[in-house]
């Protein structure tokens, strides 16, 4: 684990491929690294950097969230009524697009409130949402790419992005209880 990014796009396709990996790891009994997720990760992580390969589009991510339209995002439960969030907050210019709208339940949201995501989620401990990572990371590729800052060095970045480039995870822990379902509460 040697590698660390430089620019924008080396940090946002090295997270991308270890969030691959991270998924491979995880369906694994028992969840776990092998040399098969590092295998994924380099040809990820090669390819999205040659450009031989595309991140997918958020159709796949837009169907999960009709599909499971009673669950909340971050947190998995079921049974509350769910409110509609803006995964880049309004107050730092995430938009209306329903790339940038997810369901969760009022308790994450009021808990969430402006903050990014990852800083969040940190903060409070809680295993990602896997669906909500690779939202979050195909958006701000979708933002940079348009503001044509990919290839900037990270220091050089704008600070008043609508995510906080510096805490998208470079590497995804598997949760100590290893369970990938969603927890109730
Ligand atoms: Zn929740």
């Amino acid at each position: 684990m040697g590698f660390r990014p430089k620019t924008v796009r080396e940090l946002l396709d090295w997270s991308y491929a270890n969030l691959a990996a991270y998924q491979v790891a995880l369906a694994q009994d028992p969840p776990a690294y092998n040399k098969v997720c590092w295998m994924t990760r380099s040809r990820m992580y090669r390819g999205l950097h040659s450009g031989d390969m595309r991140r997918q589009s958020l159709y796949k991510n837009e169907r999960e969230k009709l599909t499971h339209k009673d669950r909340c995002a971050y947190c998995g439960v079921t049974d509350v009524p769910l409110t509609l969030d803006h995964l880049f907050a309004k107050s730092r210019h995430g938009t209306d697009s329903g790339d940038n709208l997810v369901y969760c339940c009022q308790k994450c949201n009021s808990s969430k409130g402006n903050k990014d995501y990852f800083q969040w989620i940190q903060a409070i401990g809680r295993p990602v949402s896997i669906p909500v990572a690779e939202r979050y990371l195909k958006n701000a590729y979708a933002h940079c790419f348009q503001a044509n800052i990919l290839d900037l060095p990270l220091d050089a970045a704008p600070s008043d992005l609508p995510f906080d480039l510096r805490s998208i995870p470079l590497t995804w822990d598997i949760p100590a209880e290893t369970s990938t379902k969603p927890k109730t509460r």
